[in-house]
């Protein structure tokens, strides 16, 4: 599923592409995907509207429009949202948004990409539930404190998957964040040190920064915004590394379930 630097890049290429072009034509294959409205709604709410900006909360991508209302896009799985300056007949295309030079391409293998269209005045209440985003400079590591007191009994990586709690961190960055801060993922929340929050709290950081800058991470569906991939699986440390020796100890990286998601630690590094 694309996380924070993968929706964080495609965001910023498709600033590049799409603002300022009018939606002239929108096209589906896959009526389901459009959640709170129909697609004669749909249609007469986007169509001859200009894009006046795009950006992203969390994992959800916000394509603002002149007349005040926002398409909500959520890639979900393996969701991709990708801008041609021709048609591409992608098998997998099964959303397309005409604009005035190019094709706007929502492209999902599984499907459980999601439409939704908002007010631009409702924004905050649709969001209210989201937590704050790990990006935020407001996220600080008091914060982070915060966070892990009130959850105290619960299993450290579940958390930090928790969109209402911390937005932005999906399955690959959570194992790359924890191998980072030297901190096992089995552990539970309120056992962590002051010290050991530090190093979590800079770990999540460091670890989503470097990820934008490498553009996301291309391990199995992930493109950018011009359809290329990533650069940051070929810096991945532990995550679907088991089987394989930890690249500062030597320890074989073992694999494990917690939350019904696979987890990547060093059993060694990680404490
Ligand atoms: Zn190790």
């Amino acid at each position: 599923m694309p996380e924070l630097p993968e929706v964080q890049t495609i965001v910023s290429d498709l600033h590049q592409t799409i603002i300022g072009q009018k939606i002239v034509n929108f096209e589906t294959a896959w009526e389901k995907a459009l959640k709170n409205t129909s697609l004669s709604e749909f249609k007469k709410t986007i169509l001859s509207q200009k894009i006046t900006d795009i950006q992203r909360r969390g994992k959800n991508i916000l394509i603002f429009l002149e007349n005040d209302w926002v398409i909500l896009v959520h890639l979900k799985m393996t969701g991709q949202l990708i801008f041609q300056n021709k048609p591409s007949k992608n098998k997998i295309l099964r959303h397309n948004f005409f604009l005035e030079s190019g094709f706007l391409e929502f492209r999902d293998v599984r499907k459980f990409g999601s439409l939704n269209l908002v007010k631009k005045a409702d924004l905050e209440k649709y969001f209210e539930k989201l937590g704050i985003d790990a990006l935020n400079p407001k996220f600080t590591t008091q914060k982070l404190t915060k966070i892990l007191q009130k959850n105290k009994t619960k299993n450290l990586k579940s958390v930090l998957l928790e969109q209402n709690l911390i937005t932005g961190i999906g399955n690959i960055y959570a194992s790359e964040i924890l191998f980072e801060a030297k901190i096992n993922p089995h552990r539970q929340t309120g056992s962590l040190s002051a010290i050991e929050i530090n190093q979590l709290h800079r770990a999540i950081k460091k670890i989503l920064r470097k990820a934008v800058r490498m553009r996301g991470t291309s391990d199995s569906d992930y493109l950018d915004g011009y359809g290329h991939k990533g650069h940051f699986q070929e810096v991945l440390q532990v995550y679907r590394k088991n089987g394989q020796k930890c690249p500062i100890c030597g320890t074989i990286i073992e694999k494990s379930t917690i939350g019904q998601r696979s987890t990547f630690y060093c059993p060694h590094c990680q404490k």
